[in-house]
């Protein structure tokens, strides 16, 4: 799954509500703490788990405002949670994100974070219904969805402080790491934002180890391009990366698994070095390619193109 390209004029509207949010709280440095955010926004947060019929009785209970239900038959939400394997949803009327308590802890942080640029997003209110676990991690082909995704990176990784720390020394797993503790968040959505928004030749992937791939599981689940890779080597797909890490990868099954330069040759027929690296965690390998140079330029001669190295 690839990811989506919002247009300026969304990009902009988004920005705006969201820069709104980090002027508030005052926001100079370091983590974003959801609670203030929540509490800014007058949100409401709850759990719920399908397997404690209690817990999601009093979530639903809640639902209600005084004799008015907001939801006209509760039993439909429930129903709803399960039939769509949901794991987090805004409730708007209410102000209030219900989220699965059996998720990761980790995981949790950007889920949250999702259905608060849902509530952030103006346009977004006429959308109450949830989300499934593929919306959540991050790349769903709804435009909707990307837009909840971009909001919710956005208030994590506040643009001017996060510019900096991007920019401050060379790109590299190592450096999206390092970053990622700063801004208390994830190295799977560090890394996507790192990618998405550099104005750089890179691209990410997010899948599986290439020698201990489990068979339920996509490849490459996510191939992550910055806005320039996409348009100039809009011929590398993640079939072309899997390939890649085939070559360069080891076999144990977390640490770094290996590094590569690389040939890739663009759209126009010209050939670039890239380095590439991969990481497992233990459940997931990122991988990472970076633009180092470029090594021949092809001419144009009568109905041929030539190599100029
Ligand atoms: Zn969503």
């Amino acid at each position: 799954m690839n990811n989506l390209f919002l247009d300026p004029r969304t990009v902009r509207d988004i920005d705006k509500v969201v820069d709104r949010v980090h002027q508030s709280l005052d926001y100079t440095d370091g983590a974003i703490r959801l609670l203030e955010v929540r509490d800014l926004l007058k949100l409401d947060l709850k759990y719920y788990r399908l397997d404690d019929p209690g817990l999601i009785d009093e979530v639903i209970h809640k639902l209600k405002v005084g004799a008015k239900q907001v939801i006209a038959r509760p039993g439909l939400l429930v129903e709803a949670i399960r039939k769509f394997d949901l794991s987090a949803l805004f409730v708007p009327d209410r102000k209030r994100i219900l989220i699965d308590d059996s998720i990761p802890d980790l995981k949790k942080r950007w889920y949250e974070t999702h259905e608060i640029a849902h509530s952030l997003i103006p346009w977004h209110a006429d959308y109450t219904l949830g989300d499934d676990r593929t919306t959540l991690s991050q790349g769903c082909h709804e435009r909707i969805e990307a837009e909840a995704n971009y909001g919710g990176g956005r208030l994590l990784f506040p643009n001017g402080v996060f510019t900096q720390h991007r920019l401050s020394s060379t790109m590299s797993l190592a450096r999206v790491r390092e970053i990622s503790k700063h801004f208390g968040n994830t190295i799977t959505s560090t890394l996507w934002r790192c990618v998405e928004q550099s104005d750089e030749l890179t691209f990410a992937t997010i899948g599986e180890h290439p020698r201990r791939p489990r068979d339920d599981k996509p490849r490459i689940e996510y191939f992550v391009r910055s806005k320039t890779f996409a348009t100039q080597f809009a011929n590398i797909t993640d079939t072309e990366v899997w390939a890649w890490m085939l070559e360069y990868c080891g076999y144990k099954p977390t640490g770094p698994l290996g590094t590569i330069d690389l040939n890739i040759q663009d759209v126009n027929g010209n050939s670039h070095v890239f380095v590439i690296e991969s990481f497992s965690n233990g459940y997931n390998t990122l991988t990472m390619a970076r633009w180092t140079r470029q090594t021949a330029i092809s001419v144009p001669v009568g109905d041929r193109r030539i190599l100029c190295p």
